[in-house]
């Protein structure tokens, strides 16, 4: 096993690189891409005892795995589409990830406002199979109100028409502070995850099967070689460009579609429970959802023709939102409203010859091998991405005729699980770290960086040392969520995240200005003008 963390557990990247290239190791399982995808397979094969390495290009969950809507969910769109398989699949493990994780998934409230008898019977009916099919594993049981309690509840829903609502529970979560803790786990299961590492090159032997990687360090320019009885894509809407390393020439297996979300303040929004919108004016689904104190709107689905790391939003598709929105919350949002913008991007599955359009690859998952051995992952959802780390790895076992070695998953406490702090608690989400924070804080509590969003000097030093943060960016966009929450705030106090940063990482001013720089120019794309 590789040792990364020194004596007291600080993350020592250095020392972490130098047994990367110690000559002779060789990894069962070579995991390509950081989000929730390559975390799952990647700790599904650690759990099993497998000698596991995840390596990614940015920071975790830098692409779709930090933009999502933040719900942990069944599904209730699958539902309308007749998917059951889908459905139960995803209530099940919502089920188990709220039992994993509780500090970071919450059982959350929604209302689904109805305005005809017809949708009161659809929606109740619908609900009702909803919970049937979460079973055991059910958050909570769906209702009818009336329309006065509707109202009471949605402050701000337009009242014309309105027969009342259906209440159901989903779950809630933060989604890239996941990741860190999927990393985490990893760690200290004995695997080993690192960012910044980006695949460059596959290597094979003469019988034309994948042995490893070529691998960048993107801080320091320096290429390794990794050797690996298997190599697992798990890199999103960038699978194409590993299949092509792996088969030059090869046809594109997926065309990219995105989805945008608006962070506003809670006084457009201030009710407890969460609005679900089943069919927008263009057929879509919008969710306006409570989260850190904000509130997230969204989303669209945009066919795009480029597969980007920092998608933008389009024009477009904020002003269908904020129309959207407009016309069931307590004020309609302007754009000067809008705290911050986020884009996250989804694979379709790309048109076969002849084909004029494409379809949604399904949420369920799809695993792709390649006659060189190359495992694809295709699809899924972060809901699912335990059942997701299963089926590669049972999926490896069988092609590779490896003795199946049983998963424990189901069962394992991710970091941070256990916590006595409330979700109103503004650390919260650190879980059981929150005390060992709250002790660094101890006697400097007023000093915060940013008191509107509750951000310390001690939490970017806690990023750096515990949980891998390596810019300005990996800070303030996905260890906090400040870029997400509050883009203009999280840009004023970017210098002073980076200052501390250098001081933790032994930087020198020109990486401090860069670092404010790269970071300013992110966050003036997170605001709207
Ligand atoms: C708008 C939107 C909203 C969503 N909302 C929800 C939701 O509320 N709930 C839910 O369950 N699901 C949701 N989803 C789905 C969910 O977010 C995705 O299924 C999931 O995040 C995809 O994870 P991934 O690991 O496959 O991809 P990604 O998160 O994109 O990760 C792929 C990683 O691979 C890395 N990579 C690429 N190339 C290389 C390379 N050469 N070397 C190393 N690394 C590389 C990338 O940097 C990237 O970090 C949503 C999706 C979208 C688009």
């Amino acid at each position: 096993m590789m040792e990364m963390k020194g004596i007291d557990g600080t993350y020592d990247r250095a020392a972490y690189l130098s047994k990367l290239a110690e000559p002779g190791s060789e990894w069962d399982i070579l995991v390509i891409g950081g989000g929730a995808t390559g975390l799952g397979v990647a700790l599904e094969a650690v759990s099993r005892g497998y000698k596991t390495l995840l390596v990614e290009q940015a920071d975790f969950a830098k692409g779709t795995s930090s933009r999502s809507t933040k719900l942990v969910h069944g599904g209730v769109r699958y539902l309308a589409q007749g998917d059951i398989r889908l459905v139960r699949e995803a209530s099940i493990e919502r089920g188990l990830l709220h039992r994993n994780a509780p500090h970071l998934v919450k059982d959350q409230l929604f209302i689904v406002p109805v305005y005809s008898l017809l949708d009161r019977l659809k929606y109740t009916i619908g609900l009702k199979l909803y919970d049937r099919i979460a079973g055991k594993l059910r958050l909570g049981p769906s209702v009818f109100i009336s329309k006065e309690e509707t109202l009471r509840r949605l402050p701000g829903i337009r009242a014309a028409g309105l027969k009342g609502g259906v209440v159901y529970h989903d779950g809630q979560f933060d989604d890239s502070r996941l990741a860190v803790n999927i990393a985490q786990t990893i760690w200290e299961n004995g695997g080993d995850a690192i960012n910044y590492m980006k695949v460059v090159g596959l290597f094979k032997s003469q019988d034309g099967k994948l042995t490893g990687a070529s691998v960048l360090d993107i801080e320091s320019g320096k290429q390794y070689r990794i050797c690996a009885k298997v190599v697992v894509n798990a890199t999103g809407v960038f699978v194409d460009d590993i299949l092509q390393l792996d088969n030059p020439g090869g046809g594109r297996t997926i065309c990219v579609s995105q989805g945008v979300h608006i962070v506003l303040d809670k006084s457009f929004y201030s009710a407890d429970a969460a609005l679900m919108i089943p069919r927008t004016s263009d057929g879509r689904v919008l969710f306006a959802v409570p989260w850190h104190d904000k509130v997230v709107v969204g989303t669209t689905d945009t066919p795009v023709d480029t597969a980007e790391l920092e998608p933008r939003a389009l024009e477009k598709e904020i002003n269908f939102i904020l129309d959207t929105a407009s016309a069931y919350l307590e004020k309609a949002p302007q754009r000067s409203d809008v705290l911050s913008v986020f884009a996250g991007q989804r694979p379709l599955a790309a048109p076969k010859n002849g084909e004029q359009t494409t379809k949604e690859i399904s949420r369920s998952h799809k695993i792709i091998v390649s006659p060189s051995r190359l495992f694809t992952m295709l699809g899924g959802k972060w809901t699912t991405y335990r059942r997701m780390g299963e089926d590669m790895v049972n999926r490896i076992e069988q092609e590779l005729k490896w003795m199946h070695r049983s998963s424990t998953t189901a069962n394992l406490s991710l970091h941070g699980a256990i916590s006595p702090l409330s979700h109103s608690d503004p650390f919260y989400f650190y879980g059981s770290d929150a005390a060992l924070i709250k002790e660094r804080i101890n006697g400097t509590a007023g000093q915060w960086l940013s008191e509107k969003l509750k951000i310390h000097p001690q939490q970017v030093k806690w990023a750096v040392e515990k949980e891998m943060a390596r810019t300005v960016e990996d800070v303030l966009a996905r260890r906090t969520r400040a870029l997400l929450l509050d883009a203009a705030e999280s840009r004023r106090i970017a210098p002073t995240v980076a200052s501390i940063m250098a001081q933790c990482l032994q930087k020198d001013d020109d990486w401090v200005q860069e670092q404010v720089t790269a970071f300013t120019k992110l966050a003036n794309d997170y605001t709207l003008k």
